[in-house]
Order: C-alpha cells, then sequence, then structure tokens
C-alpha cells in the first residue's frame, strides 16, 4: 500500500535565502513544505508590529487563514547594542524600502563608525510563528550573538551576513559554508524548536 502523503504545511516567505535555510533545517518533519509562490499566493501582510514576536504571529495568521493550511512565518533581524537594538524588526526596510543589502550593510557601517570593536557587540534574532487556520499559534525564538565588522567580508548568505562576525569562529557569518551556518544561526535554533514542535504535531509521522 502506498504511504499517505504528509499534510502541507506553509513556509511564509518570499526570500529565497530563507526559504533554502528551511528547506534544509526542517528536511525531516512530518509534512511536505510548500511556498507562497509554489501555491500561487501573493499576500504582502504589513509588519506592523514593534516585536519580532508580533509580526512573525501577523504573518503566519494572515496566510494561514489565506490559504488553510497550517503555517509558519517568521520575522529576523539584527540588533546593534551601540545603535540601542537598531536596526531590530526595521532590519529589511533600514535604508528605504527598495535599498539592496549592500545599501543597509553601507547605512549600518556608517552609522557605527568610530565605534571601537569592543562596543560593536549585536545579535541576530529570529522568531518564528508556527499558525494553524483556527487560529491557535505557536512561537519560538532563536538568538546569535557576534560583532560587527568593520568591513564586509564572505559571499555566503544573505542580508547582514558578510558584516556579522564570530569572534569565536574568526570568520563573518557569509564566510560560513551553509551547513556551518544551518548549525549555529538565530534561524537554525528557532527552527530546532519548531521543529521538535511540528514533530509532537504528528509523532507517527
Ligand atoms: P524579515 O524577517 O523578512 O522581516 O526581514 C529580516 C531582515 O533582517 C532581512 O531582510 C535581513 O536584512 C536581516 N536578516 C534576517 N536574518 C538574517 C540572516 O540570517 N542573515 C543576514 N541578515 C538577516
Amino acid at each position: 500500500m502506498a504511504s499517505p502523503v504528509p499534510p502541507r504545511l506553509l513556509i511564509a516567505t518570499n526570500n529565497q535565502g530563507k526559504l533554502h535555510e528551511y528547506r534544509s533545517l526542517l528536511s525531516d518533519v512530518p509534512f511536505t513544505l510548500v511556498s507562497p509562490a509554489e501555491l500561487g499566493l501573493d499576500i504582502a501582510v504589513a509588519e506592523t508590529g514593534t516585536t519580532f514576536e508580533e509580526n512573525a504571529r501577523l504573518k503566519a495568521l494572515a496566510l494561514a487563514d489565506a490559504c488553510g493550511l497550517l503555517t509558519l512565518a517568521d520575522d529576523s533581524g539584527l540588533e546593534v547594542d551601540a545603535l540601542g537594538g537598531a536596526p531590530g524588526v526595521y532590519s529589511a526596510r533600514y535604508a528605504g524600502e527598495h535599498a539592496t543589502d549592500r545599501e543597509r550593510i553601507s547605512l549600518l557601517l556608517e552609522r557605527l563608525r568610530g565605534i571601537p570593536e569592543d562596543k560593536r557587540t549585536a545579535r541576530f534574532v529570529c522568531v518564528i510563528a508556527i499558525a494553524a487556520p483556527d487560529g491557535k499559534v505557536a512561537l519560538f525564538r532563536g538568538e546569535c550573538t557576534g560583532t560587527i565588522a568593520g568591513e564586509p567580508k564572505g559571499s555566503g548568505g544573505f542580508g547582514y551576513d558578510p558584516v556579522f562576525y564570530l569572534p569565536e569562529l574568526g570568520r563573518t557569518m557569509a564566510e560560513l559554508s551553509p551547513g556551518e551556518k544551518n548549525r549555529l544561526s538565530h534561524r537554525a535554533r528557532a527552527a530546532a524548536k519548531a521543529r521538535e514542535y511540528l514533530k509532537s504535531l504528528r509523532p507517527e509521522g
């Protein structure tokens, strides 16, 4: 007898970098991962919250409601201590709505000009929300600490990775292989918790 097809889990992001990471981080959950593009969904949810938790919850609920599937959404960003936690939930929009990663990095380095290495501490934060079509939401947070380098280095990852320096490895996040990033990133840490939750929803899956 053919084994039953696992139910679908929507990964609610249009960011190809994130999608790629989730496909690897959640490769063994008892669900078939689908993207909004695969479902023909094109829904932009306004990120009106002031915390990662609020925004992740908003996105997951809106998409679960729109497609009737269990939905995973995340909100993530970079908090820099010397900038009072900025860019935080505004990380994607830091240099304006249509700016490039390179422009966001330039602005960040500009604002940190003259700040010594020991005061350039920062963390990446990722909050994952998993929403069911009935409105039930579970939240999972992951963090990764480092410092902001003086200049970009490396070509892996996405976003602020080229300036996020990991002192214990002596490399930026963009200098890690995808496997290395997926062992220690904020998204990996949140996803490890989400993965256990997803497995608990279908213990025989
Ligand atoms: P959002 O979670 O899609 O609202 O946007 C998060 C933004 O934070 C991204 O556009 C990146 O600029 C930044 N960011 C989040 N996660 C990472 C990461 O793993 N590496 C580098 N930048 C990240």
